[in-house]
């Protein structure tokens, strides 16, 4: 994984969808990314490859998305647990962003197997846990983590 932060932007149709990929530290240059959102309305953004993001990074990016007009309207899907953790600590880490999705850790207990899931929070309740099945050995998987603090930020109302 490429460790300073990329991205990619394609449009499809009114929505602007945008990569972002690598670390999030102080050489995060948000400037150009913030100069395209602000030409769209509506802008999801895949934090899916944040792969880090250290104290720095989350002041960069706190101002970042303070920065993003509020008439513009912002979803981030696929959050990494980086970004989760992140998430749960920050109060202001969104702004005004609506969080559609994020990346869970998924264990099996039979085979030791770890997988990630996309789970959909974007009606801001608990996602569905149970159900995910090993791509190894079938049986069932859990979630790698506490349910509890890896979605406390669902309760936070924001
Ligand atoms: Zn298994």
């Amino acid at each position: 994984m490429s460790t300073s932060l990329t991205w990619t932007a394609t449009d499809v149709e009114n929505t602007m969808r945008i990569v972002l990929q690598g670390s999030v530290n102080e050489d995060a240059d948000f400037e150009s990314l913030l100069a395209t959102i602000k030409t769209r309305q509506h802008v999801v953004i895949s934090l899916k490859g944040i792969g880090a993001l250290n104290s720095c990074g989350v002041r960069e990016w706190v101002n970042f998305v303070r920065e993003i007009p509020a008439e513009i309207q912002i979803e981030l899907e696929d959050c990494s647990p980086v970004v989760v953790s992140q998430l749960n600590m920050i109060s202001n880490f969104v702004g005004h962003a609506k969080i559609v999705s994020v990346v869970a850790p998924f264990i099996c207990d039979s085979c030791g197997n770890e997988e990630e899931r996309i789970l959909n929070v974007a009606d801001g309740t608990f996602p569905e846990l149970t159900g995910t099945t090993c791509g190894k050995c079938h049986d069932e998987m859990v979630f790698d983590d506490i349910e509890d603090s890896y979605f406390a930020f669902l309760d936070a109302g924001t």
